[in-house]
């Protein structure tokens, strides 16, 4: 036995600290709002100083070596776990196997033509085939550990979806089984087959309802404020701990070393780019990073309160919803995030730490997104609709001036694409609904070809028709003959 195979055996205190009138309290109760004044929380070690007391270099030994672990309790997101959620116990750990998702660089020939050095981290590759995993993972692990010490008989889970924290949620609490038991809100229409399909798969009650997120959002923020209900939605502050996962594995691929880096992250309920934020900040207070990378939100004009904030000079800005219109960053189709006075706080100690360029938001549009996306696939990716809005975000600030010189990029492939495919066979068909505004580029349209007509098995031996078959393929691709 390796020590680093053993559970840590530092424990923190986490609170919950709200955002809005800096009240505290204890963390051994599920809160999503302040009660005293509405605000949104961030869970916080009080104690967090006290890891200062080793050094960076310290926490990167630890960190490196407990790569190779082959305890799940520490495989997935847990390997930060000092700076995660120290206060979980290891019987209370749920791995499925997320995070440890891959850095992919860009094929040549795709940096070639955007003109920079880039990746895409494909968190896609997640157990449930999007970033909500991490999430997922440290809110369950939470919730056994509540229920253990309140000897809770049943807990009903519940979240409002774009689609994929639905699966997620609902992929965790099958698995934790009872007493959890899933529920998940859905707007009819609003998310895809694939979407759909997983949280049924699971056995979650799955609900629907006509309108958009921002409509289900409001109903379960109702329903957790009244009744007895775990809410899954990023409001969540234990979401956004697991979601941290994402920097710490991004900082430890690059070898603890962020000069230099851009990253680009799309923009919802603005859950995941609080996390990353959060998560650069907690390494650079430990020294575990000497610099911060700079952070790029990416939100499709369609849904883009959060650009639009940042798009005015600071004493202009004033927060306002937009209403949202038909997107294909479907996920990320959100006119009234929650987390934005998370994003709004931890910017500002971005911007305070690593100067005025450290975040901002960049605006794409729907035709940038598609766009990107079919040439982010085409090159050996595996970019979601999402993945496609960071590459047109990296596009546009390359074209802006925002990056360059000796920069390199990261993306956020916050999905697989294979959730995703409809938008793909839009864009192969033209078969866009005009709300969307795109036209696809028709050079790329791919669709299956018919090698032999209907009939063409009648009659023949399994000897006859292969013959056949390959006959017209010869032809179809004009082999030439040996
Ligand atoms: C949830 C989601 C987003 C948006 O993330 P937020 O945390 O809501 O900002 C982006 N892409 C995908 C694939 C998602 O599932
Ligand atoms: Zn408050």
């Amino acid at each position: 036995m390796h020590h680093h195979s053993e559970f840590p055996a530092y424990r923190g205190r986490m609170e919950y600290v709200c955002l809005g009138c800096d009240a505290r309290y204890p963390h051994d109760s599920l809160l999503y709002a302040c009660p005293e004044c509405g605000g949104v929380f961030l869970l916080e070690d009080p104690d967090f100083p006290h890891l200062k007391e080793h050094d960076g270099a310290y926490w990167r030994d630890l960190f490196d070596a407990r790569a190779t672990s082959r305890n799940p309790a520490l495989r997935g997101i847990f390997r930060y776990y000092e700076l995660l959620a120290p206060t979980l116990d290891e019987e209370d750990i749920v791995y499925l196997g997320e995070g440890g998702t891959p850095v992919v660089e860009a094929a040549p020939a795709l940096k070639e033509a955007v003109g920079l050095s880039f990746a895409y981290k494909n968190d896609g590759q997640n157990p449930s085939a999007s970033f909500k995993d991490r999430g997922m993972a440290c809110a369950f692990s939470y919730l056994k550990w509540l229920c253990r010490r309140r000897e809770w008989e049943e807990v009903l889970t519940i979240c409002a979806s774009t689609g994929d924290t639905s699966a997620a949620a609902a992929l965790y609490a099958a698995y934790v089984g009872p007493p959890v038991k899933s529920v998940v809100l859905l707007p009819k229409g609003k998310v895809t087959p694939q979407q759909l399909s997983q949280p049924l798969g699971s056995g979650a009650t799955v609900l629907e309802l006509p309108g958009v997120f921002d409509d289900c959002m409001k109903v379960v923020e109702h329903l957790a404020e009244r009744y007895n209900v775990a809410l899954l939605n990023s409001k969540n502050g234990w979401r956004i701990l697991g979601q941290e996962s994402w920097a710490y594995e991004t900082a430890q691929w690059y070898g603890w070393d962020m000069a230099g880096l851009c990253v680009f992250v799309p923009i919802g309920n603005a859950g995941n780019i609080t996390a990353i934020m959060s998560g650069f900040l907690k390494l650079k207070e430990l020294d575990i990073i000497a610099a911060l990378p700079r952070i790029f939100g990416v939100q499709s004009e369609h849904a883009d309160p959060v650009y639009r904030y940042y798009a005015v000079p600071p004493q202009q800005r004033r927060w306002q919803p937009v209403s949202v219109q038909a997107s294909v960053a479907q996920a990320a189709m959100i006119g009234n995030p929650v987390s934005f006075p998370r994003v709004r706080a931890l910017a500002e100690r971005f911007v305070s730490q690593g100067g005025e360029n450290a975040f901002q938001v960049m605006q794409v549009s729907e035709q940038q997104i598609m766009d990107a996306m079919i040439a982010a696939n085409r090159h050996g990716h595996i970019a979601c609709t999402q993945g496609g809005a960071c590459l047109a975000g990296l596009v546009n600030a390359l074209a802006h001036g925002l990056v360059g010189g000796r920069e390199r990029a990261l993306l956020d492939a916050t999905a697989h694409s294979l959730k995703f495919s409809g938008f793909q066979e839009m864009y192969f068909a033209d078969a866009f609904p005009p709300e969307y505004g795109i036209t696809p580029d028709k050079s790329l349209a791919n669709t299956p070809q018919d090698l032999l007509p209907e009939n063409a098995r009648a009659g023949r031996s399994d000897a006859e028709y292969a013959k056949a078959a390959a006959l017209a393929l010869a032809e179809r691709l004009q082999l030439r003959p040996r």
